[in-house]
């Protein structure tokens, strides 16, 4: 488990490092507070945090409050480090929204035990929040998380006056999967198609299973016809190779329905998703294992706002 220390005394420093390695921890060290933010800003931060009290620039229990105030997704566990050892200060971080303090004339085993309890609850929380928002079968987003993402993607849309695609996929004749193989081998073949649909997406787009056989692609700052051919794309691979699902071999599609909303207007997810669920609607009508795309929602969202 990878910590962050932010500590600028060079002897402490080494003392954690010393420390913290021979309990088999990976350690990023900060300097100052704003050294330490950059890192916690970063996808992937370290989820467990030392802090100094006293930082240059930004200090403990600013960056603190910070960390709190701007978090997303799982919390970061903090302990604040400092030679205080007044009630007061105790108080001050925790209300800062430290979840532990140590004062710096510890005795070593408190620290690894403080540490380790903070790595208890990292994981812990890591273990809820995959639960939550993970789908069990397939590993994709589940369905309330992929639309946490096309709201998040909207807003920013809007900020950037950018536009936003999003492409509802679903497997065609997918009953008859589930006769062929049984309800087992329907299961092993959507963990199947959503691996290659996660496997063809750009690193951009985000894919969530939005319920039985259907996916949901979020599609940000697509360029003219970027949603339409990230649907292609998506549907070349999943028709092109057949799938070997418990012994058999077995050809599936897809059919794609694709909605661009433009920017400007007050984007709004159920019209997207409504629009996209219209476009795979007439992609089955069509005869499916195949794209229809939208693009008309500019329109569309203009005359539901007026
Ligand atoms: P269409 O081409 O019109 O989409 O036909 P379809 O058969 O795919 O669509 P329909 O909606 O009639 O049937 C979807 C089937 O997907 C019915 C349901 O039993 C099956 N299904 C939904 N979720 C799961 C699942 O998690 N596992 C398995 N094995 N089957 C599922
Ligand atoms: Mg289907
Ligand atoms: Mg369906």
């Amino acid at each position: 488990m990878r910590i962050l220390i932010a500590e600028d005394d060079g002897f402490s420093r080494r003392f954690l490092a010393k420390s913290m390695e021979q309990w088999d921890y990976e350690i990023i060290f900060a300097g100052t507070g704003d050294e330490a933010w950059e890192i916690l800003s970063q996808e992937d931060a370290p989820k467990l945090v030392i802090l100094n009290w006293m930082l240059p620039g930004m200090d403990g229990l600013d960056l603190c409050r910070k960390i709190r105030k701007h978090q997303k997704g799982t919390s970061t566990y903090i302990i604040m480090f400092t030679a205080s050892r007044s009630t007061a200060d105790l108080v001050g971080a925790i209300n800062a929204g430290a979840d532990d303090f140590v004062t710096k004339s510890f005795d070593v085993r408190e620290l690894e035990v403080r540490v380790r309890a903070g790595k208890r609850i990292v994981e812990l929380e890591e273990a809820l929040w995959t639960l939550a928002t993970r789908d069990s079968l397939t590993k994709l987003w589940n369905r309330a998380a992929i639309l946490d993402v096309l709201d998040r993607e909207i807003s920013r849309a809007s900020r950037n006056e950018a536009n936003i695609g999003l492409v509802m996929a679903d497997i065609d004749h997918f009953k008859q999967i589930n006769d062929i193989c049984g309800h087992r081998g329907g299961d092993a073949a959507l963990v199947q198609v959503a691996k290659r649909l996660a496997d063809n997406l750009r690193k951009y787009d985000t894919i969530g299973r939005y319920g039985g056989e259907e996916f949901l692609i979020v599609v940000p700052e697509p360029g003219e016809t970027t949603t339409e051919t990230v649907a292609e794309r998506l549907r070349l691979s999943i028709a092109e190779t057949p799938f070997q699902i418990e012994g058999q071999v077995v050809p599936i599609t897809m059919s794609f329905g694709a909605a661009v909303a433009c920017c400007q207007q007050q984007l709004n997810a159920d019209l997207l998703i409504r629009t996209a669920d219209e476009a795979l609607y007439r992609a089955k009508a069509h005869g499916r294992n195949r794209v229809e795309s939208i693009t008309r929602l500019l329109e569309s969202s203009v005359a539901s706002a007026t």
